[in-house]
């Protein structure tokens, strides 16, 4: 059965373009050595030229972030910088409008969504930062040794240094200041390379932190792309101390041969292909509804979404029906429209990629239950890089479909007969990033979230964050943890100090 997803009338223009998009090096807009097209999403229309930063434009960001590390910015006292901090998440929610235009039109996903999520936790994130830092201890021990010497020992934190912030499409600036946030509260600087595809919401932020009162120099952007260009320029920089990174795995393991030769730290964020499990003493409409939005929430772009989905065989029927009948009432349609649900992939590659794993689900002998093409959207819309929702059976754990991150909105459900077995099944894959389990069980859902090999386990919910919790992956999903103190330990350097008595 293949059900078209309805598409939404053409109720309002798209968000005012940013026409020309510069780097931002010492609080000044600094054009490239070329511009590239940044294409909208929602109907394939250009929406700016964006300046790419070549070697020396990213010689004078680092120099910058540099100067400004040893200016002002690195010796100002924590209180006083967390109070900045907390002027920066004012100073967005002043801006809150402006962000939430440059993000829509950058990614073309709904408003509303990016209002919601993306730019009110932007803002979120300063104030977790500020907060972490004005609390955060670090270890002192009154030391007495066997032969009678006493001592105080004592660690002090000192920033990381310059740190590359490099970020990916899908939540350009709440993964943004999900890195910048506990980065600038530790007292570094930053040369942040965002994605290609979209980098107004970055461009933006380094123009209201220095509205906010943040010296020029502590937010240098670079644009451009990775290998040859901007990326690559900035990971093999003699004078960055760190990389912070989101994205494809393959991109973070390309950064890490980068820094290997000055043995640089690194924290990334990457891939996922995540698993859900619904046990047959679920809350089905819960679960059903829970599903549809863990796999189909900002078009299926968003690293913790799921694509593979294990369900106990006695409810397979039901929740495929239930979950392919959600898909169904997904609305695509323009970021402005109240009633729009989903926006398009970011980007015509992007979607020929996803295509090309709906192809390769068909030739593994899967049957698509909703979905699995373009849709046809008309009102001008045609041009953007829509596709539809889509949900597979039929398939198992060996084919590439189950394997291979899609990231776009499809999951592909599978039956089981065990808890064992459904355990064995979410854990066979390379990655490690979230899970969910679905059960009324309240004993069960502990021992099988426990159980995930991931970073983030969900039970009877999906997405829910406290910015105060640990974030990141297992195996291809990534190497640290951010997020509260976690995010502290890679943006920081401590140096103990032992003091004789
Ligand atoms: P990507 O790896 O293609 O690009 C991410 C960023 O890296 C971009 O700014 C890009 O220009 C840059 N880049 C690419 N090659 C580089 C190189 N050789 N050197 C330096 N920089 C380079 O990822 P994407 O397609 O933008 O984003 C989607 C991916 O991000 C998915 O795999 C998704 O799962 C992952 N992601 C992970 C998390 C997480 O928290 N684990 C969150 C969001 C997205």
């Amino acid at each position: 059965m293949t059900t078209r997803t309805t598409s939404l009338p053409d109720t309002a223009p798209s968000p005012a373009p940013m026409r020309h998009v510069r780097n931002v090096i010492d609080g000044e807009p600094v054009d490239g050595v070329r511009t590239f097209a940044k294409h909208s999403p929602i109907d394939g229309a250009l929406l700016a030229d964006v300046h790419e930063a070549g070697r020396h434009e990213v010689d004078r960001a680092v120099a910058s972030a540099r100067a400004a590390l040893e200016g002002p910015w690195g010796r100002m006292p924590v209180g006083e910088r967390a109070t900045v901090l907390r002027r920066v998440a004012d100073a967005i929610e002043r801006r809150f409008d402006d962000l939430v235009a440059a993000e829509v039109a950058d990614t073309g996903k709904p408003e509303a969504l990016a209002r919601d999520l993306d730019v009110a936790r932007a803002a979120a994130n300063f104030r977790s930062a500020a907060d972490i830092i004005s609390t955060a201890a670090l270890d002192s021990y009154l030391t007495e040794l066997p032969d009678g010497r006493r001592a105080l020992n004592y660690a002090v934190r000192k920033p990381l240094g310059v740190v590359a912030v490099i970020v990916p499409w899908n939540l350009p600036l709440l993964l943004l200041t999900w890195k910048l946030a506990p980065a600038l509260a530790s007292g570094n600087t930053v040369v942040v390379k965002p994605s290609e595809e979209t980098p107004s919401s970055a461009t933006l932020l380094a123009e209201i932190l220095l509205e906010a009162g943040v010296p020029a120099g502590v937010m240098n952007v670079v644009h451009g792309f990775g290998a040859g260009s901007a990326g690559e320029f900035l990971t093999t920089h003699p004078g960055v101390d760190g990389v912070t990174f989101t994205g494809e795995s393959s991109t973070g393991s390309a950064i890490m041969r980068a820094v290997a030769p000055r043995v640089r730290p690194v924290s990334f964020e990457l891939g996922g292909k995540n698993a859900a499990v619904v046990f047959a003493d679920a809350d089905l409409d819960a679960a059903i509804a829970g599903l549809a939005r863990s796999t189909y929430l900002n078009t299926g772009q968003v690293c913790l979404c799921t694509e593979r989905i294990y369900v106990e065989r006695p409810v397979f029927d039901d929740v495929a029906a239930g979950l392919a009948e959600q898909a169904a009432r997904l609305r695509l349609g323009r970021p402005e429209n109240p009633a729009t649900t989903t926006g398009p992939l970011i980007s015509q590659q992007h979607r020929q990629k996803v295509l090309s794993y709906f192809d390769l689900a068909r030739q593994e002998g899967a049957n698509v239950l909703i979905g699995g093409g373009i849709p046809t959207m008309g009102d001008g819309l045609d041009g953007g890089s829509w596709i539809e929702p889509t949900l597979l059976t039929g398939l198992d754990n060996t084919h590439r479909t189950m394997r291979e991150e899609i990231f776009g909105p499809v999951a592909a459900l599978i039956a089981f007969d065990t808890e064992a077995e459904a355990i064995a099944l979410a854990n066979d894959t390379d990655y490690g990033l979230a899970a969910v389990t679905w059960t009324r069980d309240l004993s069960r859902g502990h021992r099988v979230a426990q159980r995930m090999r991931v970073g983030m386990s969900w039970v009877n919910t999906w997405y829910l964050r406290d910015l105060r919790s640990p974030f990141g992956g297992m195996g291809l999903s990534g190497i640290g943890r951010e997020g509260g103190h976690h995010s502290l330990e890679f943006y920081s350097e401590p140096t103990n100090v032992c003091v004789a008595l």
